[in-house]
């Protein structure tokens, strides 16, 4: 089975692994400051705050942002839940707004209708690796007021006009084992703004600027030293795998192009998509997925069900329509894109697709 995703992880992360349990030094030490230092460089901005995982760096960010009760937040139905369930954490309401059909990314056409006096961010998902478009997310957040707080927890690497995403407002990566890179689990928020860098430091460590002073309520975020040194050894390699990631796109949708039915991922010409996952749409996507299986391409479902309708949702009275997310859910197909791949299995996996 080709999968669908898979770490890269050798003998330079067991060296880095090593070398830490060695010095002694685990948690909240050298390797994490190195390291947020480095990511901050990656996404052009002043300040990175590592974490335990991007879930967590999204919770952190609602609650740097002072963001809580009462409030609402717009985002994407068409998202992994955390994007949504951050505002949950901190008692806000998650507001909904449909994507754009072409790149499966929030529809800036739709935000303003859902803007209330109580709107107090947009959290735009850079879903698949493509930045949404934030030309007119941010004009939209300068003309209410509005923080942005981006997930890129699937888009370590890409740009937007040229510049990286992440450098918008607030901004939230992932490190889990299957995205562009890893520290098995991990998180990172990252920002321009100092005021927002310090509070989050503050409540990643139970609001302790020093050892047993604790000048609010904070939580345990933190990330290990461990987790630290595994990161470094792969954003060191993250531009290389992400230009595998986006050569072997290219290579699947100049096959796929000819498959009839099959519609490829539309890339947008003004930003640098990272393919943290490579989407195409499919008829009786369930069914073509089945088959791929069997045929031994490990596919993937991003997503089944949209945010709003999943069952948490539902008990909390959502009953939004949302035509576009609801469509894609229904017909998106993940094929394997990750750096791994080789020229041979693309053309399985075109072959299998071909010949269903
Ligand atoms: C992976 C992911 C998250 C959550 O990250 P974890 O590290 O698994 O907590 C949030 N949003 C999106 C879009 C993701 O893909």
């Amino acid at each position: 089975m080709i999968p669908i995703a898979k770490p890269i992880l050798g003998p330079d992360e067991q060296k880095a692994i090593l070398d830490v349990i060695t010095s002694g030094q685990l948690v909240q030490g050298p390797k994490v400051r190195e390291f947020e230092t480095r990511f901050a460089e990656l996404c052009g901005v002043e300040h990175a705050v590592a974490v335990s995982s991007g879930t967590t760096a999204l919770h952190l960010a609602l609650l740097a942002h002072q963001i809580g009760e009462s409030d609402e937040v717009i985002t994407s139905p068409f998202s992994f839940i955390a994007s949504a369930n951050c505002a949950l954490y901190v008692g806000a309401r998650p507001v909904f707004v449909d994507i754009e059909p072409n790149y499966f990314t929030i529809d800036p056409a739709e935000i303003e209708a859902r803007i209330t006096p109580r709107t107090k961010a947009i959290i735009p998902v850079h879903l698949y690796g493509q930045a949404c478009e934030m030309d007119a997310i941010v004009g939209i957040a300068e003309k209410y007021h509005l923080a942005i707080i981006e997930d890129a927890c699937q888009a370590h690497g890409g740009l937007y006009k040229g510049r990286p995403v992440g450098s918008f407002g607030t901004a939230c990566y992932s490190l889990y084992a299957t995205k562009n890179m890893t520290t098995i689990e991990g998180g990172m928020l990252v920002t321009n703004d100092a005021q927002i860098a310090e509070r989050a430091r503050l409540l990643r460590n139970h609001g302790s600027p020093k050892t047993y002073q604790h000048v609010i309520l904070g939580y345990n975020m933190r990330m290990t030293d461990l987790s630290a040194a595994v990161g470094l050894v792969q954003l060191a390699k993250l531009k290389e795998w992400n230009s595998i990631r986006r050569a072997n796109a290219a290579y699947l949708s100049e096959k796929l192009a000819q498959v009839e039915g099959v519609v490829t991922p539309k890339v947008r010409l003004e930003g640098e998509h990272v393919f943290h996952q490579y989407t195409i749409r499919i008829p009786d996507r369930d069914n073509a997925a089945q088959r791929l299986r069997e045929k031994g391409v490990g596919v993937g479902i991003h997503y089944p069900t949209p945010i709003h309708q999943q069952p948490l949702y539902q008990d909390l009275g959502y009953a939004d329509v949302l035509p576009v997310a609801e469509a894609a859910c229904r017909e998106v197909l993940s094929l394997p894109v990750h750096p791994s791949l080789t020229r041979a299995d693309l053309d399985f996996i075109v072959r299998a697709v071909a010949s269903l």
